[in-house]
């Protein structure tokens, strides 16, 4: 498919698209399993994570913060209610090293931004905590590339259509690049753009969504493939 200046505006998600970041959190749940050894199994103690985190990430968003919100609360439970202080600490500990892990840029990555770079305007368009997310993007070394970087409150249409109304971007001038069928290719084909599907070898299970039918999607083994596409 030939896509040379069919668009003015290419998105890139941030998280596992730009740099490692599920690894982190995997290597974190790790750590909590490890931590609550005493009181059942790593399945147990994942599966009960998973649970506090879906009552807590739709009341304060995607982000180590709410890791540790859903940690402590799935502690407290299995812990029968009473957490003793060197799980609450050991929680925080695991929480203060997700958050401050250096970041690794997933390779091929600054090759496609220098490739790109004044051929398109990139922006970043990433979910979940402001501070972190912006953290990682001024400390990743990447920021020269992109006009904008927007931390969004979720990746559905409604918040895809409010980003591209403020930048006044159209639908059919957006091109979108990430790992995520479901943050990042779904909303938006379905709001009229077209998108990239980067694969990264490790799904969220919160991000877990079978790819939709449609022309305007293209699957690309490694980043630097979709250069061959736009330049
Ligand atoms: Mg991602």
């Amino acid at each position: 498919m030939d896509l040379k200046g069919k668009f003015k505006y290419i998105f890139f998600d941030a998280d596992d698209t730009l740099w490692e970041n599920e690894r982190h959190f995997r290597a974190a749940e790790d750590k909590f399993a490890a931590l609550l050894s005493d009181y059942t199994s790593p399945e147990g103690v994942q599966e009960m994570l998973w649970q506090k985190q879906e009552d807590n990430i739709p009341l304060f968003g995607y982000g180590s913060k709410t890791y540790m919100i859903g940690m402590t609360d799935a502690a407290m439970e299995l812990c029968g209610g009473q957490l003793p202080k060197h799980i609450y600490y050991g929680i925080k500990k695991i929480i203060t090293d997700l958050a401050f892990h250096e970041l690794e840029i997933i390779e091929g990555v600054e090759k496609t931004l220098q490739a790109l770079q004044g051929h398109y305007r990139l922006i970043v368009a990433t979910k979940g905590d402001l501070t972190e997310q912006m953290g990682k993007f001024r400390s990743s070394g990447l920021a020269h590339y992109f006009h904008h970087c927007e931390v969004m409150e979720n990746k559905d249409e409604k918040n895809y259509l409010e980003l591209i109304a403020k930048h006044d971007i159209r639908p059919e001038e957006l091109l979108m690049i990430g790992n995520s069928v479901k943050s990042d290719i779904a909303p938006i084909i379905n709001i009229g753009g077209m998108a990239i599907h980067t694969p990264h070898d490790i799904v969220w299970v919160h991000e877990m969504m079978d790819m939709p039918e449609s022309d305007r999607i293209i699957v690309v083994k490694k980043i630097t493939d979709i250069v061959d596409f736009l330049l």
